[in-house]
């Protein structure tokens, strides 16, 4: 299953950034990732494939609603 990248998703990565902050905004969706902390908003740029390995969970997506059934 292909996961869906969208402009302003917030991830939660597996790993913490050296700032001790787990979570990303995306701030640039192609052939790679552009992801940037929300502690210290250093900017990264990963390539799909990788980003993927790396995020834990969705935060908050920027485009698609919250699925049925999930609490407003
Ligand atoms: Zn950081």
């Amino acid at each position: 299953m292909v996961m869906e990248i969208h402009l302003n998703d917030v991830v939660r990565l597996r790993k913490k950034h050296p700032c001790g902050n787990y979570e990303w905004r995306v701030v640039r969706v192609g052939a790679d990732i552009g992801i940037q902390c929300l502690e210290c908003d250093r900017r990264v740029l990963l390539p799909r494939r990788i980003f993927e390995k790396r995020v834990k969970a969705f935060v908050s997506q920027g485009r698609v609603s919250p699925p049925a059934g999930h609490e407003a």
